[in-house]
């Protein structure tokens, strides 16, 4: 049998549109009679419309209208996409390109790049050429049609370097957080927290750039935070995410600090009860809908629990316990648990969330009242989190 052969056509003009209706039509005649010829179209200016990768390559497809995410899979391969993001899930890795995703006249337009990224990951052994304005895939061996789908590839982890750290104060403006006795409230803490680990992050690591979600006493929503941290990646950029929070317990004996990562089963019932304290703050947020998207187990965060970056954010995790256990004299160590912090999901970065204690115990509270016992814990964090980045970053193989 001759070498397959898939015209994919790039066109330039929307113009266009109407041949390319044609040539998508006698392709499918061709494909029905031979099963051998595939057609995919494409804006010139280097976008893949979505619609034809899926109908040209037989790929599954699925869509969150209210999210705007959507993935593409493909038997044990998937793409996670977001419109407005250039940032994309590629089977359990991150991708970074130039461009964002985007829609134009309700169609999805997929950087080009991307999507040919996407299609060698799904098929590894399609050849991609261009030619003009023309996109051609072939398969060398001509000995199944596609998607090839089955072959296991290794989970490399990114291989981008850490270069930025998104530091995340808890709640802000009309949501409190948790409140402890006299007043005290969490949102407070948690941004003085912040403020302190930037110091002392940009002390030991000062090529490293620190970004705060809020600088002052704000209301931010969930995804809102989420979608400025993923904004940041970068080609050879990584970041971590931590989310600073203080716990509260209805038991007024339970006392330490605790880091999480995202998993949709949570470590014991106390990380449950954390969690959907944490995460009460949506019926807060203005947009209608919201507990929707927040309800649904969305692909990407299910997607999510089984990458390298589950695993980067556990080691992530227990490294900022390990600091935290190394400066604070006063308090224990819960260990490192894992929850369903809607903060955390779709985070496309190592992310942890810490809650650096428990308000409602009486001498936590007072403790968490001096700024000076807030530098430590900053400290703690810092340590923790300064390890990791220099391990992580020293692991990179450059290739
Ligand atoms: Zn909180």
């Amino acid at each position: 049998m001759s070498r397959r052969m898939c015209g994919i056509i790039l066109n330039r003009r929307h113009r266009y549109h109407s041949i390319i209706s044609i040539i998508i039509l006698l392709a499918l005649t061709s494909s029905a009679s031979s099963g051998s010829r595939r057609i995919l179209h494409i804006d010139s200016n280097d976008y893949l419309f979505l619609d034809e990768m899926i109908f040209g390559f037989s790929l599954e497809h699925s869509f969150d209208m209210i999210s705007q995410k959507g993935k593409l899979y493909s038997k044990n391969h998937y793409a996670v996409y977001s419109v407005g993001m250039s940032v994309l899930l590629v089977d359990g890795s991150l991708y970074v390109s130039s461009r964002a995703v985007r829609r134009s006249v309700g169609r999805i337009l997929i950087p080009r790049d991307a999507g040919e990224h996407i299609l060698k990951s799904f098929m590894p052994r399609i050849d991609l050429t261009r030619k003009g304005d023309a996109l051609h895939a072939e398969f060398p061996n001509g000995d199944a049609s596609p998607p090839y789908g089955s072959e296991e590839r290794d989970r490399r982890p990114s291989k981008d370097r850490i270069s930025f750290i998104v530091i995340d104060p808890g709640h802000g403006g009309r949501d409190p957080g948790a409140v402890g006795k006299g007043g005290l409230e969490e949102k407070d803490i948690t941004l003085k927290v912040a403020n302190f680990l930037e110091k002392k992050m940009m002390e030991r690591l000062p090529g490293t750039r620190a970004i705060l979600t809020r600088r002052d006493d704000r209301f931010i929503e969930l995804s809102e935070r989420t979608d400025a941290a993923n904004r940041l990646l970068r080609r050879n950029e990584n970041g971590i995410f931590l989310s600073i929070h203080v716990n509260s317990s209805l038991s007024s004996r339970i006392s330490g600090y605790e880091t999480y990562f995202l998993s949709q089963n949570p470590t014991n019932e106390d990380a449950r009860n954390t969690a959907a304290l944490e995460n009460n703050v949506i019926i807060l947020e203005e947009r209608s809908g919201r507990k929707e998207v927040y309800d649904d187990v969305d692909y990407i965060e299910a997607m999510m629990i089984t990458t390298q970056i589950q695993k980067e954010s556990s080691v992530l995790a227990g490294s900022i316990q390990n600091g935290l256990a190394r400066k604070n004299k006063v308090f224990g160590s819960r260990g490192v648990k894992k929850a369903d912090f809607f903060v955390l999901r779709g985070v496309l970065m190592p992310a942890v969330l810490i809650e650096i204690g428990y308000i409602s115990n009486k001498k936590e509270s007072l403790h968490l009242k001096s700024e000076r016992y807030l530098t430590i814990i900053a400290e703690g964090i810092a340590e923790g989190v300064s390890l990791f980045i220099k391990r992580y970053n020293s692991l990179i193989k450059i290739d």
